[in-house]
């Protein structure tokens, strides 16, 4: 395998092994929220995080953040655990599991918050949200503490307990930490811990009406579970010193044993002519802009899947990128770029005619069917070789055809030899018109002693080469020609309304025609259609002996040419 690639990250963790500080253990974890399908930008973190378990010897877990009953459902667990195993990774290490729900932890998270109320950390506030807003102080302004701050811990533990128990309205109470009102860090504001919410949670139901913040859980989790490095975007780089105080709090308390878990912040994955927020992405899944969370078109890693993106080409994407702590975008041809980087030494050579014109061979005879030969791989000669049938009737591009040429144009027009691959060379004679003026059939002759791969061949000199198939054994095929969804590099950039971006040409379907064979592909395997790019069997609604195919990228970079 290659070596990894280095980043700052792995400079951390080199240090800390250096210094012994966690034994040489590593364990680092994904922490997704299942409130949406995961998008690219997750998946930046997940390699990063089951990248660098993989390669110290360590383990990443699968923790859902699940504190958030409004927003969360098992449908978005099960495809993450999906998303996450289709990129090549896993949890389980010496025979352990390590999938975590923070659900899992509401008992000992309420128990820890009694415990900093009594050790006078945190309180019950019974200001209003609107009174707390108003109070917290701005950066410039210091917090005004609450009238409630002075309350006893016998107080803030009786009333966080009738809390609980369900005694009061959503809002009524929260319960804060006490750290310091006038701290020039605004997270340091005495945050809240807790508040009341009356939801059902998709795991623990009804069973609780308090429910922990997600600074509050966060580090918590990351302490009870063990890990070592706890690597987040950096927007949490303010919210470090809480995830500090809190698990230095409880750690005086006896709860956790120090070194504590590290976070370490880096940037997050900003894609050109993409989304990667999961309220806009629900946004153009339930309005209809799209075909679902797994359209072809959609950032998301089903809809990358689902476009024929590889695993391979996701990771090497992320090997690429890096892991830095500097904003930036990165441009969707560097994606691309990798999809077509994996793919060209993997994929299957084919012929398909995308949109389709009729050439007739007036010289070949009628009923004949003459077998020709190509690499299934150009550079692989030991994955051996295609048969498909030259016939008098073929289907060739519309635009391998000109009747005026431009300078410069060495296809098919009157006068002119090309060759058909794997074939033979031809001469141009003519075209026929329907009344409208439309090409419908292109004529020419070809020349029988010029056949590829045979002595003659050498004889004709051509510029042009152009693809085909037999018009009485192709297979015909959908074929769905995916672009951009956005117009925009920046669809979402400086609060714009990102749905002014979509692109309205995102999506075109057309009837083509395969090379005999391809009625073999199963669904999910990719190949390249040659002179046009990378295409995959649709998941979804190829059926045995009929595929669908959808473009994954072209053969080059060709986006506004
Ligand atoms: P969104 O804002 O789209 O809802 P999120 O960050 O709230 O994303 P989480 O489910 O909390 O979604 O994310 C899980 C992990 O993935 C977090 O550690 C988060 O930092 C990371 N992550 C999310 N988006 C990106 C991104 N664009 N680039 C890198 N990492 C990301
Ligand atoms: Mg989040
Ligand atoms: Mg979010």
């Amino acid at each position: 395998a290659a070596a990894a690639p280095s980043n700052f990250i792995r400079n951390i963790v080199d240090e800390d092994n250096r210094n012994s500080k966690w034994s040489g253990r590593v364990e680092t974890r994904f922490p997704p929220e299942p409130n949406g399908y995961l998008h690219i930008g997750h998946a930046k973190s997940i390699c990063l995080n089951f990248g660098i378990a993989r390669d110290y010897g360590g383990v990443c877990h699968l923790r859902f953040d699940d504190t958030n009953p409004e927003k969360e459902s098992v449908e978005y667990v099960e495809s993450i655990v999906d998303a996450v195993r289709w990129l090549g990774f896993d949890w389980a290490k010496d025979g352990k599991t390590h999938l975590y729900y923070a659900s899992d932890y509401y008992d000992r998270l309420y128990e820890y918050a009694e415990l900093l109320i009594e050790r006078g950390k945190a309180y019950v506030d019974s200001q209003s949200a609107e009174q707390m807003r108003a109070t917290r102080g701005s950066l410039t302004e210091p917090g005004t503490p609450s009238p409630y701050r002075d309350r006893t811990p016998e107080e803030n533990l009786d009333l966080f307990r009738r809390m609980k128990a369900g005694e009061f309205e959503e809002g009524a109470h929260v319960l804060r930490a006490k750290i310091d009102m006038s701290s020039p860090n605004l997270n340091m504001r005495d945050p809240a811990l807790y508040r009341i919410r009356y939801a059902h949670h998709y795991r623990t139901g009804d069973r609780w009406c308090v429910y922990p913040m997600y600074d509050y859980t966060h580090c918590i989790s990351d302490a009870l579970e063990g890990i070592t490095h706890s690597l987040c975007t950096l927007e949490f780089e303010d919210h470090r010193p809480l995830y500090d105080w809190i698990l230095d709090e409880l750690a005086d308390a006896g709860v956790f044993t120090r070194p504590l878990p590290q976070q370490i912040e880096f940037s997050r994955l900003n894609l050109t002519y993409a989304i990667t927020s999961k309220r806009k992405l629900l946004q153009l899944v339930t309005e209809g802009h799209v075909d679902g969370w797994d359209d072809p078109r959609m950032p998301t890693i089903v809809g990358v899947r689902r476009r024929g993106f590889t695993p391979d080409s996701i990771r090497l994407f992320c090997d690429r990128i890096g892991v830095t702590k500097v904003d930036s975008w990165i441009d969707m041809s560097v994606f691309e770029g990798a999809l077509r980087d994996d793919l060209d030494d993997k994929a299957p050579r084919t012929a398909a005619v995308l949109d389709p014109v009729k050439l007739i061979i007036d010289n070949f005879p009628a009923d004949l069917a003459e077998p020709c030969t190509a690499p299934v791989h150009p550079h692989h000669p030991e994955r051996g070789e295609r048969t498909f049938p030259i016939t008098r009737e073929l289907w060739i591009e519309r635009d391998d055809f000109m009747e005026t040429p431009p300078k410069g144009y060495f296809r098919l027009f009157p006068g002119n030899k090309v060759r058909l691959r794997y074939g033979y060379v031809i001469e141009c004679t003519g075209a026929e018109k329907d009344e409208h003026g439309n090409v419908v059939a292109v004529h020419c002759n070809y020349f029988p002693d010029s056949r590829s791969g045979t002595e003659g061949a050498n004889n004709y000199k051509v510029k042009g080469n152009i693809h085909w198939v037999s018009a009485t054994h192709a297979l015909p095929v959908e074929v769905r020609l995916y672009d951009r969804l956005f117009k925009e590099a920046q669809p979402d950039a400086g609060g714009r309304d990102f749905l002014e971006a979509l692109n309205p040409d995102s999506k075109r379907v057309v009837q083509a025609y395969l090379e005999p064979g391809g009625e073999k592909m199963q669904p999910e395997d990719r190949c390249q259609f040659e002179r046009h790019g990378y295409f995959v069997a649709d998941r979804y609604d190829s059926k045995p002996g009929k595929p669908v195919f959808n473009r994954i990228v072209g053969l080059r970079d060709s986006w506004g040419k």
